[in-house]
């Protein structure tokens, strides 16, 4: 008997989404490349190794593995984003037949998903790029699933991929198919965005914990996991209180750990996707390039003293979760507008609240606060016009400008809180500054400028 879907790639993410396909009574077909000097029989190992994949099939050789397979094909590739998945696509090709359809799970760039649809669909073979995203326990318990591409193509495959996928609040799976193109792999690249920020939000506000008020690890973890029961619960908290208190000897761990921090490039396009788009998602930007400046701390040679004396009671506690929350809200909204902004420009129809309900199980961003915009999404992309959010915005504000400036009197690194600090600043009415920008512009460039209040959408320019 043939079998009902393939999956190309045993790595951690492949290893655990063929058991989880398989644990969910998929007859499967498994494939990993063998290239010399490297592992042999990866699939059979893998098949050996966990008895939920006792019925499926290994395979290293395209040929008989695609031809194991019912037709038309479904074929799962979880390899190395890039050229290798076309190189990898250019040596399946002879195998596969019209009607056939490939999904691409691994974090491609939302425009090589694109070219990679129209390249197949003049072989008449269907391609669905889909992010993925929980890391390895979200592929083996259930992920959530972004797909997108022909919605001819998802529908071939659709109840395997919402049979695997992580199941909200109400039970319903955190899969859904997200719009044509590329839009899938688009959508998760901002959510690993918003995910950058998230995780540095959180490293902000230990290290104020930790050097400003000088409270131990132990204790911030027990912080954390207060605030984890409540409107702060989320995925990333719960874990970093878990993190802080392991311990290597007498030592943190944390302690022990190099402050440098690597990516592997989706916050990087996320970002010049932003810049692309005209969109300030300040936080996603500045979440990046302090990953980035983590890096090239040594050749940082100012050094001033912190001021020494500081008074901290514990109302400054729930100052920091305030300030805190708020960034948090300022976060997911840049993030929407800007998937709201390519979802205008590219002509996708994005199901806004569909996306954040995908992503309240499954995924690292997946949070009590997503559970909450799932409603302000149905009424508008931009949250801040939700009431309830436009009143926290209010509320928090105070508390998010305190924080800022405390940890700037303890040289204190908090790019993300301040950029959420200066866009609210920005959208309050003060001053952007823009209006020098336009009249530097218009005396060196003649660029002209418009007028405060004139209606007539008149552009001027002055001989300065
Ligand atoms: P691994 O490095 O663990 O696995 C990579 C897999 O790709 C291996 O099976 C590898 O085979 C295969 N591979 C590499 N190069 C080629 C090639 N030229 N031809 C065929 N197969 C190849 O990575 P992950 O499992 O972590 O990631 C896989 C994909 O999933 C990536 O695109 C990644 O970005 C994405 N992803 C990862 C997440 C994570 O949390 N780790 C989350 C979401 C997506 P071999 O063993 O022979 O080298």
């Amino acid at each position: 008997t043939k079998s009902a879907f393939g999956l190309v790639g045993l790595g951690v993410m492949g290893k655990s989404l063929a058991r989880n396909f398989a644990a969910n009574g998929v007859a499967l077909s498994l494939y990993n490349r063998f290239v010399k000097g490297s592992e042999e029989q990866v699939a059979e190992k893998c098949i050996a190794e966990y008895p939920e994949l006792q019925s499926a099939k290994g395979f290293e050789d395209l040929k008989t593995f695609a031809a194991s397979l019912e037709q038309p094909r479904k074929i799962f590739l979880m390899i190395k984003a890039g050229e290798e998945t076309d190189t990898f696509i250019e040596e399946l090709v002879p195998y596969l037949n019209a009607g056939d359809v490939l999904i691409d799970g691994g974090n491609s760039y939302y425009g090589d998903t694109k070219r990679r649809i129209e390249f197949l669909a003049r072989k008449g073979i269907y391609f669905i790029g889909t992010g993925v995203s929980g890391g390895e326990q979200g592929a083996l318990k259930g992920p959530s699933i972004m797909p997108s591409g022909d919605p001819d193509a998802y529908a071939l495959v659709e109840k395997y991929l919402t049979l695997i996928a992580a199941k909200d609040k109400q039970g319903e799976s955190c899969c859904t198919y997200i719009g044509k193109d590329g839009s899938g792999h688009f959508v998760k690249m901002i959510h690993n965005g918003i995910e950058y920020a998230e995780m540095q939000l959180i490293a902000e506000v230990y290290a104020y914990l930790r050097y400003a008020i000088k409270i131990e690890p132990t204790e911030i973890a027990a912080l954390f996991t207060e605030w984890n029961s409540g409107e702060l619960n989320s995925y990333l908290l719960g874990i970093t209180a878990a993190l802080l208190i392991k311990k290597e000897g007498d030592a943190w761990l944390i302690d022990l750990i190099l402050d440098k921090a690597g990516n592997k490039g989706t916050g990087n396009w996320a970002t010049i996707a932003a810049s692309e788009l005209g969109q300030p998602a300040t936080l996603i930007t500045s979440a990046l390039f302090a990953r980035y400046v983590s890096t090239i701390k040594e050749h940082i040679l100012v050094n001033t003293q912190p001021a020494s004396v500081y008074h901290f009671n514990t109302a400054a506690l729930s100052e920091i979760k305030d300030a805190y929350m708020l960034a948090r809200i300022v976060n997911h909204q840049q993030g929407f507008m800007l998937i709201h902004e390519a979802s205008q420009k590219y002509g996708w129809d994005l199901n806004f609240a569909e996306i954040a309900r995908i992503w309240t199980n499954g995924c690292i961003i997946r949070s009590a606060f997503m559970e909450e915009l799932i409603p302000a999404l149905k009424k508008d992309s931009n949250i801040f016009t939700h009431p309830a959010i436009l009143k926290q915005l209010k509320d928090l504000k105070p508390a998010l400008k305190a924080f800022a400036v405390n940890a700037l009197q303890y040289d204190l690194s908090v790019p993300s809180h301040l950029a959420a600090l200066d866009y609210l600043n920005v959208l309050s009415g003060n001053y952007a500054t823009a209006n020098i920008i336009q009249a530097q512009r218009d005396f060196f460039g003649a660029h002209t400028y418009q007028k405060i209040g004139d209606s007539s959408g008149k552009y001027y320019h002055t001989e300065w």
